[in-house]
């Protein structure tokens, strides 16, 4: 039951935000994420209605350690992928 000290950021809430479809408008979902280089994340969005998918490299404002970094991103992206998938 840890507490959360180490303030973790995204910036402008990129990693979050879901971009819309450049095709046909609609929201798309994030289906995939997993980081890259230090301080990046790939994330994989596809459109619901068209299936048009990109894959995005995004930059993160992470104030910890590398050492620490894959752990605590792994985790992250585990909760974001939770997030999402209860709201679909
Ligand atoms: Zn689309």
């Amino acid at each position: 039951m840890g507490h959360l000290t180490d303030t973790i950021s995204f910036g402008d809430n990129s990693i979050v935000a879901r971009p819309v479809c450049s095709k046909c408008g609609a929201p798309m979902w994030l289906t995939r994420i997993q980081p890259d280089k230090p301080s990046f994340a790939r994330r994989t969005l596809e459109c619901p209605r068209c299936q048009h998918s990109i894959i995005e490299v995004v930059e993160l404002e992470i104030s910890l350690s590398e050492r620490q970094l894959g752990r605590r991103l792994a985790a992250l992206v585990l909760q974001l992928i939770s997030k999402d998938a209860e709201r679909t």
